[in-house]
């Protein structure tokens, strides 16, 4: 656990039991240890058909937890409200969650359902989003804020207003100045009273890749002369009791409380200010930016770590508003967060396996042998290959290095010429690495191991912006890992592939593949992904998402149940996203099968086509898995 950083960026979810497998703690630390959930034992109920009601569904896996997700809401709410106690602030604390950071249907319905007690809502940026967060919210607590952010047409707006129409407690949020003539015109045209706040452009800047776009030159938000114009056109249109709400959102993964009292206390000085202007101000909305810390090292000097507790940003947040308020005298207003990060990311766990590892050649050696290699070299070739030996025998370890270098690099260049032949080439190659693995220079020579995997449509942010997120094996972590590899993907991209890992290290402590309590299987998680990966993640090579598990704890035989579970996409389904049609595909293929196949094999064949359209993309794995040719170059 230890090698892997486990308890730093685990805890209190994450731990490794007396078998050596990942446990899930779904109650954090209210988790008694009966109720620890083997990670393995999910896997291999879910993937294996001959488990005791095994599902027999195919790899990769995502599997969710709400009973983490509960646990997230419940921990951000109830550190909110000691803050708010403990410092004797006079309003609450109501979050809502940015249905942005993962939509899934599920994921959002057990967030209204377990935040309804204290009226936990939703944030939309978007037509497709507003609809999803309204129809939600209609099964959710009615006091429930429904913050509309993002770029805004008159449909959009149109959609808001409606929504406040069925009583759903809508707020517009203003991103441009243009939206708010829209917004005037619309809600007299349907006679609704809007709720309108802005979204401030602050001066306070978050200098991490998150926040690129804050600060004074940001992308987003209304600047202070904008701000004093909207206040001045609703007092036109007598319509400034309508303004309520004033948001800001300096960009995800806010580093420190430092950089959070900054921006917290520059939006509280704007909020008292809307009060004297006499806007009818009831709630300050701090968007997102409660970190992870994915490292697990809370020293929030990079983009994957934070240097603070839910308990600590809390307080932070708490401490800045009222300091302000109580300095100009106004009432404390009700507190809005928008954290999605924080509240999804630890509720879903991808799980993939490894296929292959890359085997060191120096096997090819002992099967061509030594002397039928010597024979095909050219005289300079055999000079460094007699200077080699002799730097051995006498052991000079650098030598010997530079002469295996030199002699490779003659033997490509006579492998091109056409005067030597693979297998003298191959012969070269194990020389080489037995060289260098003799004299301690490549004691740890990192491998490859291939993965069924899309790291382009399961970890789009690794690709896109380096995110690094913990991927560690879900078992044998009782055995200590004997060689380190990279993780390559199934993709012929030479993107895909992960090469860096939390704490800076380009390679992952790894297993031998053979053996292990897996049954010859070797699975890999990847944690903390619950955010954001979902919807970026696309279908290059066609391959799609990974099946779909949901696991609650139970006090059952078994400490867990599945709930429920759907195969990823078929073949034909990712078909489809790119306009073709798999029916008519099979149709074809079939009328080809009659026409150059007997009769005897065109209804075999057909059958085979089917499957071939409905199974996932992915790899089928045999238990018992040794592929040693997966090609991914490109
Ligand atoms: N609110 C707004 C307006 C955002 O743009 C975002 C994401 O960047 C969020 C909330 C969620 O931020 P986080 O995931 O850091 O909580």
């Amino acid at each position: 656990a230890a090698l892997y950083k486990i308890d730093g960026w685990g805890a209190p979810y994450f731990s490794v039991n007396s078998s050596g497998n990942m446990t899930i703690r779904p109650y954090g630390v209210g988790t008694l240890p009966h109720q620890e959930i083997d990670l393995l034992k999910v896997v291999k109920k879910v993937s294996d058909p001959k488990s005791t009601g095994g599902l027999g569904l195919q790899l990769p896996l995502l599997i969710r937890l709400p009973d983490v997700l509960k646990n997230r809401l419940e921990s951000l709410q109830s550190a909110f409200d000691f803050a708010v106690q403990t410092q004797g602030y006079e309003a609450r604390y109501q979050g809502v969650f940015p249905v942005k950071c993962n939509q899934d249907r599920f994921v959002v319905e057990d967030i209204v359902r377990f935040g309804s007690p204290f009226r936990f809502g939703l944030e939309a940026g978007s037509k497709p989003e507003l609809l999803l967060a309204m129809s939600c919210l209609c099964k959710g607590n009615p006091e429930s804020l429904l913050i509309c952010n993002g770029f805004k047409d008159a449909e959009y707006i149109s959609l808001a207003l409606l929504a406040r129409k069925l009583a759903l407690n809508t707020v517009i949020v203003l991103e441009q100045e243009e939206e708010l003539d829209l917004v005037i015109d619309i809600s007299k045209k349907l006679n609704v009273r809007p709720v309108v706040g802005v979204r401030a452009k602050l001066r306070t800047k978050h200098s991490g890749h998150f926040g690129s776009t804050s600060g004074e030159n940001g992308k987003f938000g209304l600047t202070t002369v904008q701000i004093l114009r909207v206040v001045r056109k609703l007092g036109q249109a007598g319509m400034l009791d309508c303004f309520q709400l004033l948001h800001f959102h300096i960009g995800s993964q806010i580093p420190t409380t430092a950089l959070l009292t900054d921006c917290v206390s520059e939006a509280a000085q704007i909020y008292c200010e809307l009060v004297r202007l006499g806007a009818n101000m009831q709630v300050i909305d701090i968007g997102g930016g409660l970190g992870i810390d994915y490292d697990g090292s809370k020293s929030g000097d990079s983009d994957v770590s934070v240097a603070y507790s839910l308990e600590e940003y809390a307080t932070a947040v708490v401490q800045a508003i009222r300091y302000v308020c109580d300095r100009k005298n106004i009432k404390h207003p009700v507190l809005c967060s928008e954290s999605g990060r924080a509240i999804v990311s630890h509720h879903s766990i991808l799980i993939f396996e490894a296929v292959s590892a890359s085997a060191p050649s120096a096997l090819e050696m002992n099967s061509v042998g030594l002397q039928y290699f010597i024979e095909g070299l050219t005289e300079e070739c055999r000079s460094d290959y007699e200077n080699l030996k002799s730097a051995a025998l006498s052991g000079e370890f650098q030598t010997c290095l530079f002469h295996a270098d030199q002699l490779k690099q003659r033997c490509i260049e006579q492998f091109k010429d056409g005067s030597l032949n693979m297998e003298q080439l191959a012969a070269v190659d194990g020389l080489c690495e037995l060289v260098a693995k003799e004299i301690g220079a490549a004691t740890d020579p990192v491998r490859t191991y291939h993965m069924n995997l899309s790291v382009f449509t399961s970890i789009p942010d690794f690709w896109g912006i380096g995110q690094l997120f913990p991927i560690v094996p879900i078992h044998r972590l009782d055995e200590r890992p004997g060689v380190r590899g990279i993780l390559s993907d199934l993709t012929c991209d030479s993107d895909g592939k992960i090469d860096k890992f939390i704490g800076g290290d380009s390679s992952l402590p790894l297993h031998e593949m053979e053996g292990g309590v897996g049954g010859g299987k070797y699975y890999l998680g990847m944690f903390l992904g619950g955010a954001y990966e979902e919807a970026l993640g696309g279908v290059h090579n066609l391959f799609g998402g990974p099946s779909v598990v949901r696991v609650s704890q139970s006090d059952g035989p078994h400490s867990f149940a599945v709930t429920r579970a759907m195969p990823g996409p078929s073949c034909g389904d990712v078909l489809r996203v790119m306009q073709h049609e798999p029916e008519l595909m099979f149709e074809t293929l079939k009328h080809r099968a009659e026409e150059y196949c007997g009769d005897g094999d065109t209804d075999a064949l057909a059958s085979s086509l089917a499957r071939s359209f409905h199974n996932m993309p992915y790899l089928v794995v045999p238990a018992s898995c040794s592929l040693t040719a997966i090609n991914n170059g490109g």
